[in-house]
């Protein structure tokens, strides 16, 4: 990978892009496993421009649709990034689904990705692989006395952390993200808010310490007051205290001067946010797709090919049907992917099976149900004939008479193959 032309080809690394390079945020990262005090992610806000502030949310899916449409518009597009509004490795499915999805599409766009830090570290070979190229981590503090300041809690996994124990399981976390992404030679920004009080006289260490750490860029934003946040009655630190910041931290990193502050969903040039075509472009894939289903096959778990009558977890291989003149033929079987591995086997399926508009079985767990669905294949729990069913799902048919009798079975049953955090 040519770090020095990816460079060139992102107007947030690079100041001379931004007049004719352009980005795209696709707002796929709803949750957030952190608080930071100055955050308020409002929705539906199209008055106010920065981070945190989307005015819906895309899944993967409809963030593909989505990425078609807006480079249509804007094809100046170099760019697209998951930055929000909550932090994308609190919402890994849909983050590494979304970056799979526009790099298979789009294979000329840059991949950025913008985090607290906390979890990147579980997901670097995976973004690496997908070709992410560029990630900005926020690291407001590299003293956690003063990080606990700044976080009212952290959560990793079921545990919730607060106070200085929390400031430094994330700085732990943030260190080992940025030595990570640097190892791989993904190009690093680290975005710092600025609070008045808080952190402005510490950010110097914050540079020196970054800089350490092999970070290319350093990008001081003043923080927003939001209302109904801790730091509501912090004032906005002013343009005298952001530049004597900026100049001291610049002894140890270059300093990214033109950040223009935006929305979890903004698109274009930077600078020109707030465009209302791009909004109708983002609401016209919030839908069901009304485009007709152009992908032949439907898949079943079937042990003898007559009945849908295999729960998935234990189908270890798949019938693929496909309809011809008015009938129904098995054209083939596909494997499914090994037991284990978590959401991983699932996206892998989902992969295998990208030319079927339907997954026919007894029974399924949440997990690859929701990252089937989140594929665009519509998984139905069914028990009874085969080509039945296949009818009833190639007319669009309701399917609810052949509704499964197996109800129950995903309720989270220990050693159910498909439920639980296993699958
Ligand atoms: Fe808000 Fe981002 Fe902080 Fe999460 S990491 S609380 S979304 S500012
Ligand atoms: Fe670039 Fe700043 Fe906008 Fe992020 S908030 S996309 S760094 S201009």
């Amino acid at each position: 990978m040519n770090i020095l032309r990816d460079l060139r080809r992102h107007p947030c690394f690079n100041a001379h892009a931004k007049g004719s390079h352009g980005r795209v945020h696709l707002p796929v990262a709803v949750d957030c496993n952190i608080r930071c005090n100055y955050c308020d992610r409002k929705y539906d806000c199209v008055n106010e421009s920065r981070p945190g502030v989307t005015s819906t949310v895309l899944s993967p899916m409809q963030a593909s649709r989505y990425m078609e449409k807006i480079l249509e518009y804007e094809p100046r597009i170099a760019v697209a990034g998951i930055a929000g509004p909550g932090d994308p490795f609190a919402n890994p499915e849909e983050t590494i689904e979304t970056l799979r999805l526009v790099k298979e599409k789009f294979p000329h766009l840059l991949l950025c990705l913008s985090t607290n830090g906390l979890l990147i570290a579980d997901y670097l070979d995976e973004v690496t692989e997908i070709g992410v190229s560029h990630a900005t981590i926020t690291v407001n503090a590299v003293d956690p006395q003063i990080g606990q300041k700044i976080y009212s809690w952290v959560r990793d996994g079921k545990r919730i952390y607060r106070g200085l124990k929390a400031a430094e399981l994330l700085l732990d976390r943030q260190i080992a993200a940025i030595e990570g992404l640097k190892t791989r030679g993904i190009t690093v920004k680290v975005n710092t808010i600025i609070v008045p009080g808080i952190n402005d006289s510490h950010v110097e260490e914050v540079a020196k310490t970054m800089a350490l750490l092999g970070v290319d860029i350093h990008n001081c934003m003043p923080m927003y007051p939001n209302r109904d946040t801790p730091f509501e009655e912090i004032e906005e630190p002013s343009k005298e205290m952001i530049d004597a910041v900026r100049e001291k931290a610049g002894r140890y990193l270059p300093q990214m001067l033109h950040c223009t502050r935006c929305r979890a969903d903004d698109a274009g040039l930077l600078g020109e946010n707030g465009n209302g075509r791009i909004r109708e472009l983002m609401a016209q894939c919030t839908g069901p797709s009304s485009e007709p289903d152009e992908r032949p096959y439907v898949a079943v778990a079937t042990m003898e090919g007559v009945l849908v009558n295999q729960h998935l977890g234990e189908a270890y291989r798949l019938q693929i049907w496909a309809k011809s003149d008015e009938s129904f033929h098995c054209v083939g079987e596909r494997m499914t992917p090994e037991p284990g591995g978590g959401i991983a086997r699932w996206m892998q399926l989902a992969e295998i099976l990208k030319d079927c508009r339907a997954l026919l079985v007894a029974g399924i767990g949440d997990n690859p149900s929701r990252v089937l669905s989140r594929a665009g294949i519509k998984t139905v729990e069914i028990s009874g004939f085969i080509e039945a069913a296949l009818a009833a799902v190639y007319s669009g048919l309701d399917l609810s008479e052949f509704k499964s009798k197996r109800k129950g079975c995903c309720s989270g049953n220990l050693g159910c193959p498909s439920s639980g955090e296993g699958c």
